[in-house]
């Protein structure tokens, strides 16, 4: 019995159950089927261990089983795991994968589904997740958007572990917010992302903060960027600051452009306009049938048909995807011999099953050289068949 060797030793076990995948198959290798985990978690109460952890299991060599990005899995898919094992124990049991807001497992807890809340990425997003919640500021959590992006594909690339929403993450010792020797007037142009965060910061040091942005609504870039499919839940990003921001010494001049004239009314100005995309410079590049990825994801172009996708980063595939699921018949061109080679791989495996599904053409190795009214010139970097 493990409490008579360590009696003085709480003992969590996790425990992983492999899930359902399709038919005859199933996500996750190193953990037990539900049935078996049922009776396992009983032998594990009996032999002293004090909480039971519900886990996804993983060991399959695909980090995004246990660590799903945005849209891949569903929230809180472990959850009727966790309930089932919880109805068979009278230890507390704890649930993790998915669960994003305070709301959600304020949910999870409510309906008796588990005692405790695991919270893996939404720490690195938010550390003070919890106290926030126990002061009642559950609205200004920051939460986790499941990108992936700075956390699990630096674990998976022997990287420096962080997230794309907390720069002080990994850096608490050395970056802390501290009050400003001197009060300013900053102007911040641009409100998306990066200029949202600099005003929140800039405020929280003391300084008078006002951003211009020229449409009527903030969040910049990530508006389109948040339109292709699963996609959508990077606006919880853009949520946070909704609720943190009215709180500081922050003014928005919505609809409005920073003009030279605004320039001496500001001791500093913070430019954050965020990319623009490349326009190629091929013939036929100014034809109407030619469409910037930007303005088709804003839907100020509307496009149909059969659709050629110059570019296979993650702007076209995802452009392309997005194209593929509203009806488009869609191929993507791209000079490299890969596309989405920027995607994260806890991605990856979904995004390349959707494109097959909606039978997108991918031509790598090639390269655009002329656009015509109803088709496409490309010339082949190497002779792949293709
Ligand atoms: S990098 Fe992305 S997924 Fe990772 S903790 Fe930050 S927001 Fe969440």
């Amino acid at each position: 019995r493990l409490k008579t060797i360590v009696p003085d030793m709480v003992i969590d076990y996790k425990l992983p159950i492999v899930t359902p995948l399709g038919e005859n198959s199933f996500r996750g290798k190193g953990g037990l089927p539900l049935d078996e985990a049922c009776i396992f978690a009983k032998e594990l109460e009996a032999c002293g261990v004090d909480t039971l952890h519900v886990a996804q299991a993983n060991h399959t060599g695909n980090m995004g089983d246990t660590i799903p990005a945005m849209g891949t899995q569903p929230y809180g898919f472990m959850v009727s795991y966790s309930k089932k094992i919880k109805e068979l124990v009278s230890i507390p049991v704890s649930v993790v994968g998915r669960i994003v807001t305070p709301e959600a497992a304020e949910a999870v807890i409510t309906n008796g589904s588990a005692d405790i809340i695991g919270l893996g990425r939404s720490l690195l997003t938010d550390p003070d997740f919890a106290n926030k919640c126990a002061d009642g500021h559950c609205c200004n959590v920051r939460t986790c958007m499941m990108c992936n992006k700075g956390c699990t594909d630096n674990i998976q690339n022997r990287a420096f572990l962080s997230c794309v929403l907390n720069a002080e993450n990994g850096y608490e010792g050395s970056r802390q917010i501290t009050p400003a020797a001197s009060t300013k007037n900053i102007a911040i142009i641009g409100a998306g992302i990066a200029g949202l965060e600099a005003a929140r910061v800039s405020a929280l040091r003391g300084h008078h903060v006002t951003i211009f942005e020229k449409s009527l609504q903030i969040g910049g870039q990530l508006l389109i960027a948040s339109v292709p499919p699963r996609k959508e839940e990077m606006m919880r990003s853009i949520n946070y600051y909704t609720n943190v921001l009215p709180e500081l010494d922050v003014t928005f001049r919505l609809g409005q452009e920073f003009t030279s004239q605004d320039y001496n009314s500001f001791d500093e100005v913070i430019v954050a306009t965020g990319a623009n995309n490349a326009i190629i410079p091929v013939p036929g590049k100014d034809l109407p049938t030619v469409a910037s990825a930007w303005d088709v994801l804003a839907k100020k172009e509307i496009v149909f048909g059969n659709v050629s996708v110059i570019g296979g980063g993650l702007v076209g595939v995802e452009t392309a995807e997005y194209l593929a699921s509203r009806g488009c018949k869609v191929t993507i061109i791209e000079m490299m011999d890969q596309i989405a080679k920027e995607e994260s791989n806890t991605i990856l495996p979904t995004l390349m099953r959707e494109l097959e599904h909606y039978n997108v053409q991918i031509v790598t190795s090639a390269k655009l050289s002329e656009i015509k009214d109803d088709s496409v010139v490309v010339e082949k970097t190497i002779d792949d068949n293709t």
